[in-house]
């Protein structure tokens, strides 16, 4: 699809108002296409001209106002027409392509039983994939969908069935709502239904997949309605539209997706083996997050793409919340301290960081690279520290003020801005400007002196990365915690202050205080902040870490332990020795699991060749420690498997757990888990392609399918390589999710010399692959195949010339800068 202007869109929102679109797909051919018959009511100037997105294959006919359109009206992928009337009705008759990209109406066949699914995702820009199309977020329109479907398929979309019978689907038209908001699934689906407070609810997911939906749907159903009764709390309008599906589809490139009446998740979600309670906790607050989206987005959304954050910082923020308060899932917050901030973090110190709120977004591609951990995490992180200044009732009123003013309508980030000020009475055009407008991350750090056991002064210094000078006001907790005699570490004392803009703000507060074994900064971590601590606390944290029962406090030590690593502050072996002593003893199995993936990543790129394999042995001892300690069965227990046999190179052990020898009491070595121990022996050579096939036999499902293709890359022979290294570059056919998977398996610590030679290729042949694939399929094949592992002055170099390139692809520019980045800060502390 070309990119749509934001020019372009203000013109026609001026000339065009969109009112209706009448689709009826034709999903009962064989092979790569289908049928759709589209009918566009719509307003316009009289005399004006318009467009409309369009990608057919072929088109049977055109007709506006009962006239045939000209053919030479489409132009590459639009359709031109002009000469309108006060009221227009434009009819067309085309033959569409399925995708294998997640865009448009995506194909998947189901390896466990051939049978064929269809999902339908239009955003950004993807509308005419399927329909010609006003495809902007402004140009609100109603959807009334039909569908002729095979015999035995389920048809579900946003709108209520209202007559279904002999292959035949047709639903009630929708209330206005964006085009990228319009959702469709067909297929064999499995469906499971309840209800809660007069709202229809129901599930649906792969045939293949209808035991373990089953025994999912309870809990699912159950953090559906605590959720919906938690919103019918806090906003003043209802739910509205309707029922409430949710439907788990193969091979979705995000999360899920907010379609009202019909979220679309990843079908990963419906488990079918033993996962962590974080992984549940995760699934929850993906419902509650896009729940929210039904207010912020769905019912008022964004007039343009620069104001994505209003729809992602809000639901991540609400998801996030709501979970924690309406949910058997508290923890939230722990899991966003640790977890989601570290990738808001990363994404705002590199090359490519922009405000929350941009100024200008120019086009759609633009706005879809923007789809990043700042729109998401350091959006929500800034509105939990909104929520901090103006006060939770003068925000919920705000909020609801503005739903009430824009609904089923579009709004700016100056609507909410103004609706928030005048309830809070806090005048925030100040506070936007730093937080919002502009970018990059803040670094506040303790400065104590002491005399006699008592602190003289404590202040907060801040400051800013050197070419961004913003300081930014904070409000923030500091906690003071001390050592019991019993060996236990409380909190003594919390004070809740305001940082000024400055440089150095004195916490009077805290001045004449006795010292404390550990001053915590951010405690509560109410702030968005890189942060470090006072010397002596710095130098306590080992021996206190363990003994915090705070998870949050813990969450915000250890994230900012991991930050001074990746920042080069601290040796990678330090963090290790700290993974050894502190974790066996984590109870918190978000912390357990994010400090194993993050020190794993940390020591195959900031660890030199030489002193990796002993770093390596040391998290493997930590997460054989946990296990050790873990009890059976337990979520920690399968966090530290995992983590052990993603460390070990001990061959002999894990091929023991595959057959069934010295298994921890209490584990499962289940379909997931046998896998992720093929792909570890794969890794280390000790898993050829007969056991991979003889894997893929024995679980013959799309997660055997995708993890055949990560193992079958991830082996140490020449000739694997090269034919990973083929669908990577060349194979249209193959999936969205099969070429990650692929991508996510090729490049690995433990093969440098045998991947060398692909790290000329990666920046000769990735711009090739950027004409083959497009979007986020293209986006994530880039980035998983990035020789990350490289870290050598030689992949920098590569890298710099290639970004020396005058017309290189935007995204893949994108993807490589900030690769390089990171490359360039793993080679940095390697020495
Ligand atoms: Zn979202």
């Amino acid at each position: 699809m070309p990119s749509l202007t934001r020019a372009e869109a203000t013109a026609r929102a001026a000339a065009v108002e969109v009112r209706e679109y009448e689709v009826d797909l034709d999903l009962t051919g064989e092979g790569e296409t289908f049928g759709a018959r589209t009918t566009v009511r719509f307003a316009a100037r009289p005399g004006a001209s318009t467009f409309l997105e369009f990608e057919p294959v072929s088109v049977g006919s055109v007709t506006l106002n009962g006239a045939p359109v000209p053919a030479g009206a489409m132009d590459g992928e639009r359709l031109h027409l002009s000469g309108l009337a006060e009221s227009n009705e434009l009819v067309v008759d085309a033959v569409m392509r399925y995708s294998n990209t997640g865009e448009g109406l995506h194909r998947y066949v189901d390896p466990a039983d051939g049978s064929t699914y269809l999902y339908q995702h239009m955003f950004i820009n993807n509308a005419g994939r399927i329909l010609p199309s006003f495809d902007q977020p402004d140009m609100k329109a109603s959807f009334k969908i039909s569908v002729t479907a095979p015999a035995g398929w389920l048809v579900a979309a946003n709108g209520p069935l209202v007559a279904g019978k002999d292959g035949r689907w047709e639903f009630a038209p929708t209330k206005p709502i964006s085009t990228y908001l319009c959702s469709l699934i067909a297929g064999p689906y499995h469906a499971v239904t309840d209800e809660h407070d007069g709202i229809p609810l129901a599930l649906y997911a792969r045939a293949a997949l209808a035991e373990p939906l089953e025994a999912e749907a309870p809990e699912i159903f159950q953090v559906t309605k605590q959720c919906l009764d938690r919103f019918h709390e806090i906003f003043k309008i209802r739910y509205p539209f309707g029922h409430y599906q949710q439907a788990f589809a193969p091979e979705f490139n995000f999360g899920a997706m907010e379609y009202p009446g019909l979220v679309v998740f990843r079908d990963e979600f419906i488990y079918r083996s033993a996962v962590t309670e974080s992984e549940r906790e995760h699934r929850a607050n993906v419902i509650a997050h896009e729940m929210a989206h039904m207010w912020f987005g769905d019912l008022v959304t964004m007039a343009w793409w620069d104001d994505l954050w209003l729809n992602e910082s809000f639901a991540e923020y609400l998801g996030t919340r709501i979970a924690a308060e309406a949910t058997r899932f508290p923890g939230t917050w722990t899991t966003f301290a640790m977890q989601r901030k570290a990738w808001g973090l990363r994404a705002d110190q590199h090359p490519s960081t922009h405000p929350v709120a941009p100024a200008e977004v120019t086009d759609t591609d633009q706005a879809l690279l923007n789809f990043d951990g700042i729109s998401y995490a350091k959006g929500a992180a800034v509105l939990k520290q909104l929520v901090a200044w103006v006060g939770d009732d003068a925000f919920l009123a705000g909020v609801n003020a503005h739903f009430e003013a824009h609904a089923y309508g579009n709004a700016t980030l100056a609507d909410l801005l103004g609706a928030l000020s005048a309830a809070s009475g806090r005048d925030l055009t100040a506070w936007a400007d730093v937080w919002l407008r502009r970018a990059q991350v803040n670094t506040l750090r303790t400065e104590v002196t002491r005399q006699d056991g008592a602190y003289t002064s404590v202040a907060v210094l801040q400051t800013a990365p050197e070419q961004f000078l913003t300081l930014r006001p904070h409000k923030v907790g500091i906690g003071l915690y001390d050592r019991t005699a019993e060996g236990a570490v409380v909190l003594r004392k919390r004070v809740e202050v305001e940082i000024q803009a400055a440089e150095r703000t004195e916490i009077t507060e805290l001045a004449g205080e006795p010292v404390a074994d550990l001053l915590l900064l951010n405690d509560g971590d109410l702030t968005y902040a890189k942060i470090r601590l006072d010397e002596e606390s710095t130098a306590a944290v080992p021996a206190l870490l363990p003994l915090l029962d705070d998870s949050l406090a813990r969450a915000v030590l250890w994230a900012s332990t991991l930050d001074a690593v990746v920042d080069g502050e601290r040796p990678v072996a330090e963090l290790v020795t700290l993974v050894l002593a502190a974790l066996p003893v984590e109870s918190e199995v978000v912390v357990v699991e994010d400090v194993l993936r993050a020190t794993r990543s940390l020591v195959d790129r900031y660890s030199t060749p030489e002193t990796r394999p002993a770093a390596l042995e040391l998290v493997a001892q930590a997460a054989d420690r946990l296990l050790a300690v873990s009890e059976p069965g337990g979520s920690r227990q399968l966090a530290a498997a995992r983590g052990l046999i993603g460390a070990t190179v001990d061959v002999n052990r894990l091929r023991g757990w595959l057959e069934g020898r010295d298994v921890p009491e209490g584990l499962a070595i289940d379909a997931d888990l046998r896998w992720l121990i093929v792909y570890r022996l794969a890794v280390l050579g000790a898993a050829g392609t007969a056991m991979i096939d003889a894997e893929f036999e024995r679980d013959r499902s799309a997660t055997g399918e995708q993890w055949a293709a990560r193992s079958r890359a991830a082996r140490p022979d020449a000739e694997a390589k090269a034919a990973a290294w083929e669908a990577i570059i060349g194979d249209a056919t193959l999936s969205n999710r099969l070429v990650e998977m692929t991508a996510s398996g090729f490049w690995q610590a433990e093969q440098l010399d045998l991947v060398r030679p692909y790290v000329a290729r990666y920046f000769a042949e990735m711009p090739g692959m950027m004409r083959l694939r497009s979007g986020m399929s293209a986006e994530k094949t880039a980035t998983y195949a990035y020789p990350n592992v490289m870290v050598e002055p030689a992949t920098r170099s590569l890298a710099a010339e290639l970004l020396a390139t005058g017309d290189l692809d935007p995204i893949l520019r994108r993807v490589v800068e900030d690769a390089d980045d990171d490359l360039r800060r793993a080679l940095a502390a390697r020495f």
